[in-house]
């Protein structure tokens, strides 16, 4: 059996072996003008990634919560007025950071796998005397997925910014920066970008940036402050030196390796080859009778799957047992019901066998420990599903 085991986990997730190749060469001068050249280009692609010309990137060794501190740390004064939205762990997170900055916080608490709905968030920022609007693109913790676009334009049409947190979206789920109005959206390199952990990415609107310079007190963040990096960024783009604080040499290598072949693919084939993987394994998880955290498919990412436990299986017991056909999956993640279900993230570089194999292991599993259903049957499903996803 291969000693490497298939990471199907919503990040770090599998690798494709030219990135990780990237990492293992010599490590050049910050200053050395092919690295230079590597990060500018890098820089460039992440314009296409988040589909956003006009925004400034920002790419920094830290994970992907020292972006949604920073973008709280930037654009939130002691005794602003912020709206969340909260579907889960991370967005629950995003509520703790701004906390930490002295933000007012106003939350809209979904039910565990629903989304609040853009009429309750209206009414409220409605109200007005809202900065900002934070809320998760995907929540890791229930799989639940926000609509962007309506968000973001009720963000624009009651003056308040919109900021995003990607880490489980970005470079996966359908994201338009520019179009749909995002002011900041941020990501890290383990997820659907396709690079072991250490970058944390991020874009910014010229409107969020402007919000970030009209500041009155400083930013109480010294590594993290926007404009501290900002000319670093700028350098780079324009294939000139600039330091504040060593880059991740390694790591950007690896970085724009990915985004070459994540652009080669195309942003929409990227979409649309997501949402097949992601409707072919609920299809699998649905012949298996096995429920998932997320209300209903319409609200559900396609980055990862929530599934419920069936009765008598347990986390302690299934898991491990899945390992051992070679795959990693995740257990629960929020606190209320951590233990009721598993999550399986499926981004990135991975394609049907991968998925099949996968599925496997998992129906493997559950008939071992004495759950009961026509062994194949969640296989055939996805199989099934990917083929009619070819034909749509
Ligand atoms: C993984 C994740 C994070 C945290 O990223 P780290 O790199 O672990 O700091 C934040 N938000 C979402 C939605 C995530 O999936």
């Amino acid at each position: 059996m291969k000693s490497h085991k298939l990471l199907m986990i919503p990040g770090p997730i599998e690798f494709d072996p030219a990135v990780l190749a990237a990492m293992s060469v010599p490590t050049s001068a910050h200053a050395d003008p092919t690295f230079i050249q590597t990060f500018g280009e890098a820089l460039e692609k992440l314009r296409i990634v988040f589909q956003s010309p006009s925004g400034q990137p920002f790419v920094v060794a830290a994970s992907g919560t020292f972006a949604m501190d920073v973008a709280v740390a930037n654009l939130v004064e002691p005794g602003d007025r912020v709206l969340l939205l909260n579907i889960g762990y991370f967005s629950q997170r995003f509520g703790e950071i701004l906390e930490c900055y002295g933000a007012k916080v106003t939350q809209i608490q979904a039910e565990i796998g629903s989304r609040p709905d853009p009429q309750q968030v209206e009414d409220e920022l409605k109200k007005g005397g809202y900065k900002a609007l934070f809320f998760s693109h995907v929540d890791t913790s229930t799989g639940v997925l926000n609509d962007v676009p309506t968000l973001a334009r009720l963000a624009r049409q009651y003056g308040a910014l919109c900021v995003v947190d990607g880490v489980c979206s970005i470079a996966a789920e359908e994201l338009r920066m520019d179009e749909w109005g995002v002011d900041v959206a941020v990501t890290a390199s383990q997820k659907a970008i396709g690079v072991p952990p250490g970058l944390a990415l991020w874009m910014v609107s010229p409107q969020a940036l402007e919000v970030r310079r009209k500041r009155k007190t400083g930013v109480p963040n010294y590594y993290g402050d926007w404009l501290r990096w900002l000319p670093v960024m700028q350098a780079h783009e324009a294939r000139r030196f600039d330091y504040f604080a060593t880059p991740a040499i390694n790591l950007i290598g690896a970085l724009n390796v990915s985004l070459s072949q994540i652009v080669a693919e195309g942003m929409e084939n990227r979409y649309a080859r997501h949402r097949k993987l992601s409707r072919a394994f609920k299809a699998a998880m649905q012949a298996l009778e096995l429920d998932q955290i997320p209300r209903s498919e319409e609200i559900a990412a396609h980055t990862l799957t929530a599934v419920r436990y069936p009765k008598g299986i347990q986390a302690t017991e299934f898991l491990p047992r899945v390992a051992q056909e070679g795959v990693v999956i995740s257990g629960g993640l929020l606190p209320a019901i951590k233990h009721e279900y598993f999550r399986v993230g499926h981004m990135g570089v991975i394609g049907l066998s991968d998925l099949i194999g996968t599925i496997s292991a998992i129906e493997h599993s559950l008939y071992s420990l004495g759950y009961r259903f026509a062994l194949g049957s969640g296989v055939a499903a996805a199989q099934r599903a990917y083929r009619d996803g070819e034909l749509l």
